[in-house]
């Protein structure tokens, strides 16, 4: 008897194991020289990683026409299995795909992943695929909306895996349903918990996982996912950095496993929540832990809730015989400050202060002002990780995109401005258009396509900058719209700010700093903003200068107060100051 026999058995008895051994890789890899390929959606590749290892025991590959229809019907295989999820491989095109020939199918940067031998193409309706899985066919719902983007064929029959996409990241944490059992199997517990979560663990849910552990008298799995979640959530290098320190440092190492999990999450509900069930007995667990809204993508196009709080923990309670994977349903976690302890908030008393903070209120009463999230909340490591992952408006990037005729001022302004964002302890980067044509641009001429190059070189490099925390300040005359609005569309929204130095033409003329006015105007240049070439002013842009007036000195710091009112810079008092005091914190604890 191996040792990994006093867990719970994988569903449908085995685990499926689709890799390829040393000599069929070279078999294959000679084959697909004459093979028609397709590339894999990051969806198809968790699916197809997982079922790889046995993760999805019993599928043995992508569903045909017969188990998807049953799988849509009746939330079973064709063969009676439950299995409530289709997993399929959607294609748009045939290009040489038939029935009975083979077809190889690689990775977005093209490596070979697999081989399938088709045995059969089928279409699908993606509207009834999402009324029947997610019960809506609301775009607001993550994986509606992503359907109606797939192909109209799906593809089945045998696979045979070549490799598996490499993950650099973590390697200690990811684990095979092989390797999670061996480690769950030398802890010589037979019952396992596994939780499941898609989000940072705070204290709430170290409490319910620990309780869960201790109800069940189990090991317990902590079992992210890393592969697709919501849009918007938390990545998963930040997550998985929480986990660590979570478990290490929290946790009875002797009674816990972390692993993290490739799936690809369908945020749908009550199906989802079975499903879940289902993997993770194939990782040897026989209990999961179902809290409200398990699986849920929140509010639909009218506001209301996709699914009911309950409908999840129902569904798995319902068929958790048959799956072995017992539903531990737990109401949310909140905080009795007055007895410093964690409980269900349906066990409280009436009238008890109880205290909880929101995903929304993490960000924006916490991380948004750069606050301290508080200890009852979640530990000191989490706070520091999520701190650092979310930093507060006034350690974002920004680029203010000066845009201009010739000598309205844009590099003096753009000078001043570079100055008193140092000063403000920001890092800064100026790209200059006189300067950058000297060398990232260099060679670039003065006609429409030559402009558009220059502009969207330094836009590119600026979003660069922007995204990874600097202030970036450029200055170049920029006369088309569509091109300046083709950058801020690469930036973060609401972090382009687009400032017109509206000096009218007969006073930059005036000035002509390099003499070129006179020059075009003796037509010894061709092609000369204001003068012979055009000049688009921006419509709506953040801020408007006007010069003649005003010196550069004062129109940078109207863009310092400007950003300040933003939150970009703290304001010159608190910047004296220091950030907001963490005595705020208690206040803002969001009692509920
Ligand atoms: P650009 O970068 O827009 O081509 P420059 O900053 O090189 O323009 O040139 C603007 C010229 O106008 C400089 O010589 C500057 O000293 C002068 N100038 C006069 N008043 C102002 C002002 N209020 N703001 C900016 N520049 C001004």
């Amino acid at each position: 008897m191996s040792v990994q026999d006093i867990l719970i058995s994988p569903y449908g008895g085995a685990l499926v194991n689709l890799m390829a051994d040393d000599a069929e890789r070279e078999g294959l890899v000679r084959r697909v020289k004459g093979l028609p390929s397709i590339q894999l959606s990051p969806r198809a590749m968790c699916d197809l990683e997982l079922m790889a290892v046995g993760a999805l025991s019993p599928l043995r590959g992508f569903m045909g026409q017969a188990d998807y229809r049953s799988v849509l019907e009746t939330m079973r295989l064709a063969g009676g299995t439950l299995y409530p999820i289709p997993v399929t491989l959607p294609v748009s095109s045939l290009d040489g795909i038939q029935e009975g020939k083979g077809v190889a199918i690689r990775h977005a940067k093209n490596n070979l992943i697999a081989v399938m031998d088709v045995e059969e193409i089928f279409e699908a309706d993606p509207r009834e695929e999402a009324r029947l899985v997610c019960g809506t066919d609301d775009d607001e719902h993550p994986l509606v909306a992503e359907m109606k983007a797939w192909g109209k064929y799906r593809l089945c029959g045998p696979l045979h895996v070549v490799q598996l996409l490499l993950h650099p990241d973590f390697p200690e944490l990811r684990r095979t349903p092989v390797q999670v059992r061996s480690r769950l199997a030398e802890m010589g517990n037979p019952n396992v918990v596994a939780f499941q979560t898609r989000n940072p663990m705070h204290r709430a849910h170290e409490e319910l996982t620990k309780r869960a552990a201790d109800e069940a008298r189990a090991t317990l799995l902590i079992h992210p996912v890393v592969g697709m979640t919501k849009p918007g959530d938390v990545d998963h290098y930040t997550r998985v950095r929480t986990y660590k320190t979570l478990v290490e440092n929290y946790y009875d190492g002797g009674k816990t496993v972390l692993s993290l999990l490739p799936l690809a999450m369908r945020m749908a509900g009550p199906r989802e929540c079975v499903w879940h069930a289902i993997i993770r007995r194939n990782y040897g667990a026989n209990h999961l832990v179902v809290g409200r809204d398990h699986a849920g993508p929140g509010k639909d196009s009218r506001g209301h809730s996709f699914y009911g709080p309950y409908e999840a923990r129902e569904l798995l309670t319902r068929h958790q015989e048959e799956v072995g994977v017992h539903a531990l349903a737990y109401d949310e976690m909140v905080y009795l400050p007055e007895e410093d302890r964690y409980e269900e908030a349906t066990r409280v008393p009436a009238g008890t202060r109880t205290l909880s903070l929101s995903g929304t209120e993490v960000r924006e009463k916490y991380l948004a002002p750069g606050i301290d999230l508080p200890r009852w909340f979640t530990r000191a490591e989490t706070a520091a990780i999520l701190a650092n992952a979310y930093p507060p408006l006034h350690k974002h990037g920004f680029c203010i995109w000066f845009t201009g005729l010739p000598s309205a001022g844009k590099s003096t302004i753009a000078e001043i401005l570079t100055v008193l964002l140092m000063e403000h302890g920001r890092q800064v980067s100026l790209l200059d258009g006189d300067v950058v044509r000297t060398h990232l641009s260099k060679g670039l001429g003065f006609s429409r396509e030559d402009r558009d190059t220059n502009i969207l070189r330094i836009g590119y490099v600026a979003s660069e900058i922007a995204h990874h925390g600097g202030a970036v300040i450029c200055a170049a005359v920029s006369p088309y719209r569509a091109t300046r609005n083709q950058v801020r569309s690469i930036m973060r929204p609401g972090h382009f700010i687009e400032t017109f130095v509206d000096t009218p033409v007969a006073v930059c003329e005036q000035r002509d700093v390099k003499g070129f006015y006179a020059k075009a105007r003796a037509g010894e240049i061709r092609d000369f903003t204001g003068v012979n070439d055009p000049y688009e002013p921006p419509v709506n842009p953040e801020i408007r200068l006007e010069t003649g007036d005003v010196t550069a000195e004062e129109n940078a710091r109207l863009i310092v107060r400007y950003l300040e009112s933003r939150g970009f810079l703290l304001n010159e008092k608190a910047y004296r100051d220091g950030p907001p005091e963490q005595a705020a914190v208690g206040d803002a604890g969001g009692a509920s």
